[in-house]
């Protein structure tokens, strides 16, 4: 997804040694994230047990927010 430019991997500055692992959801900016994001127009693109078969990724967010992301993410 990365390369559509609507995705990011996010860490949390305090737990570097986490980044781009699965102990991410347990930091206060995956927190924040499932709060937040999605009033921002992001969404988790690999949530546990998701539809693609990907490996769960909870650092790894995409924007959804406008109409060509969502065609990008959701054409059929
Ligand atoms: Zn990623």
């Amino acid at each position: 997804e990365h390369h559509t430019g609507y995705a990011i991997d996010l860490g949390d500055a305090g737990f570097p040694q986490w980044d781009t692992q699965e102990a991410f959801e347990t930091t206060p900016a995956f927190q924040w994230l499932q709060s937040n994001a999605a009033r921002f127009g992001f969404e988790l693109s690999f949530p546990r047990n998701n539809p693609q078969g990907v490996n769960y990724e909870p650092w790894h967010w995409r924007f959804v927010g406008d109409r060509h992301s969502l065609e990008t993410f959701y054409k059929r």
